[in-house]
């Protein structure tokens, strides 16, 4: 089976999202469980949650189909150790809210040495961030994300990814969320067949796609390699339309959640169409 969807809006509640995917005709779907431009928010009343859940049992979704997204301001790497204390605890708050919806993935970039401790450190750093987290909670899985490799970003190389988990001690609760457009950005091609069989295959020899739990399905308006995160609607961008058709043909990317995060929510619709007709 192949799961896809957008980044909708939780305005209004966490439960209004599961309509806004249904909406798009969307059999998965991504969402904030709080503001991400803020560090603190009220718990999610029970309500809401009862309706969240009720929701998506009527709508079909799935634990394989929802991915919530972290907050923009955590930084699991931070190299201060308050900041860290933040971060972590924020983190942990994120986590428990996707225990609470009974969701059991939470997508987050992995963080920044800010160019005040070695790559390794940071990795190390985050790793620990992780591994405390999964400590105190149940049942969610950390799905890290690749990234573009903008500012002191880590994530952008397989290489960060697998030495990340390499350090988690509970292997079953750990994750990659694949965007390619920050894979593209960061200097792995997707133009071609040939060039997805080349990134893929890599991502398996370094990483393994075991596990792999989602995909963000992003074209690019920044160039190849640049480090610069910058999404495009599906086929309007560097990367082109013959990476997602390749994506939905493979059975390596079927039953996790294949999200859209591209710029124009208007016609989210249809490239969710366009990405069922390419199987
Ligand atoms: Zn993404
Ligand atoms: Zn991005």
């Amino acid at each position: 089976m192949k799961f896809v969807g957008a980044h909708v809006s939780a305005a209004g509640g966490v439960d209004q999202a599961v309509l806004r995917a249904h909406e798009i005709n969307a059999t998965a779907f991504a969402l904030f469980t709080k503001n991400q431009r803020q560090w603190h928010a009220p718990p999610i009343k029970p309500e809401t949650i009862e309706q969240f859940k009720l929701n998506c049992e009527k709508y079909g979704f799935g634990k394989q189909q929802i991915l919530p997204h972290d907050s923009y301001l955590i930084n699991l790497g931070h190299p201060e150790t308050e900041a860290l204390k933040k971060s972590r605890a924020a983190f942990l708050d994120e986590m428990q809210r996707c225990e609470q919806l009974g969701i059991t993935l939470l997508n987050f970039h992995p963080g920044s040495h800010l160019n005040k401790i070695t790559i390794d450190a940071c990795l190390a750093r985050i790793a620990e961030s992780i591994n405390m987290t999964l400590a105190q909670t149940k049942n969610v899985i950390a799905v890290i994300e690749n990234t573009a490799g903008q500012g002191s970003n880590l994530g952008f190389k397989f290489e960060h990814l697998a030495a990340i988990i390499e350090d988690i001690e509970d292997k079953q609760r750990v994750g990659i969320c694949l965007d390619t457009c920050h894979a593209f950005a960061a200097g792995y091609d997707l133009r071609t067949k040939e060039a997805c069989d080349d990134t893929f295959d890599q991502f398996n020899k370094v990483v393994g796609f075991q596990y792999l739990r989602a995909m963000h399905l992003n074209d690019a308006k920044s160039q190849f390699a640049s480090h610069v995160d910058r999404h495009q609607s599906l086929g309007q961008g560097n990367i082109g339309y013959t990476a997602f058709s390749y994506i939905m043909k493979d059975k390596r990317f079927n039953n996790i959640p294949l999200i859209l995060e591209t710029i124009n929510p208007e016609i989210w619709s249809q490239e969710i169409s366009w990405l069922k007709s390419q199987q």
